[in-house]
């Protein structure tokens, strides 16, 4: 992207960063130390998801090693998006996604790679242990998990976050995917190829704190469920002919008595309670409907699904904005 040396990159860490002044330095040595400890040339792609803080100049004064290159978005884009962002700007044989707040131990990565030489395409990182998560983190992420593994095609395996390596062809594959609301770990299962797990110890973070705010978070579970399985659509359909099964049981039976009894209904409750029964039943079914006509319309618009701001790479240490 911004940077046109095309220099032979064997491994690629993408990292996703928004708001983390206080854990970059951090981040910067460990990166340092695995960078030295590489059978092989790497790069950092950090990805500035418009963060607000300094971290914008930290990174672009570490760009001043040339191991290190930034892309720097437009706006506040989210995760997901930052990842892609920074999966297209990779150049390496073998790309390693991870957290910035050092969640994410980048040793694992050495880890991943002896997995990648044996040939394996994707090495996810499966959690052994959430360190330093609140029980409602980790219970609603059991439930949703076991949900989602009940209702999509697709393997989605449990307590697999995006820290993982890619393959190449796997990157290529996922640039090919142009969707707008991205799921990145569900999209990486459905690519396919050799996958395997590797079992690590998620660590708290290391300073700062979440960025993902709970409306984030259902937004990410909502993107996994709607973007891989059409079971929402198919349960409003067959809670629908099941309402409308029972009410024509219910008008026949209703005839009957009339017809043999003379026997006719006053009460208006039982009216008003199937009447609001049924609306909520039409709401409920409009709504997931509406779901995924919104995911429709977005497409639609295709627009790009992120921006660059165009600030050239830094070079020299006089160019580094003091930090
Ligand atoms: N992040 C981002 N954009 C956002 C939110 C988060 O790039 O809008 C980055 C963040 O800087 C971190 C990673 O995504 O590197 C994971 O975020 P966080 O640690 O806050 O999430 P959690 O681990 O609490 O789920
Ligand atoms: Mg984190």
């Amino acid at each position: 992207m911004q940077n046109t040396h095309q220099t032979v990159v064997d491994f690629s860490f993408v990292i996703p960063v928004y708001n983390e002044e206080d854990v970059l330095p951090l981040l910067f040595e460990r990166m340092d130390a695995i960078l030295h400890q590489l059978n092989g040339p790497g790069e950092v792609i950090l990805v500035n998801d418009g963060s607000t803080d300094l971290s914008y100049e930290i990174l672009n004064g570490k760009c001043a090693d040339p191991r290190y290159r930034l892309v720097d978005l437009s706006r506040n884009f989210g995760h997901q998006i930052a990842i892609t962002a920074g999966i297209e700007t990779a150049r390496g044989k073998a790309i390693v996604i991870l957290d910035a707040d050092l969640q994410d131990p980048p040793e694992v990565a050495l880890e991943m790679i002896a997995k990648w030489r044996e040939g394996f395409d994707v090495v996810a990182a499966q959690r052994e242990t959430r360190k330093g998560e609140t029980w409602f983190k980790r219970a609603s992420a059991n439930l949703y998990y076991r949900l989602l593994a009940k209702m999509s095609p697709v393997d989605l395996p449990r307590d697999v976050g995006d820290f993982r390596l890619i393959d190449r062809k796997v990157a290529d594959a996922l640039k090919a995917m142009p969707e707008q609301d991205r799921y990145f770990r569900g999209m990486v299962s459905w690519v396919g190829f050799r996958q395997t797990q590797i079992l690590y110890e998620r660590q708290e973070r290391a300073a700062g704190e979440t960025k993902y705010k709970l409306s984030a978070m259902f937004r990410l579970a909502a993107n996994g469920i709607l973007g891989f399985s059409d079971i929402p659509l198919r349960i409003a359909l067959w809670f629908g002919l099941t309402v409308s099964l029972v009410s024509f049981t219910a008008t026949i039976f209703v005839f009957l008595g009339w017809f043999f009894g003379g026997y006719v209904v006053a009460g208006w409750t039982s009216t008003v309670l199937l009447l609001s029964f049924l609306s909520g039943v039409q709401l409920l079914t409009l709504g997931v409907v509406g779901l995924y006509v919104g995911r429709i319309y977005n497409e639609a618009k295709a627009r790009p699904l992120y921006l660059v701001n165009n600030s050239p790479r830094i070079e020299t240490i006089e160019d580094v904005q003091p930090v």
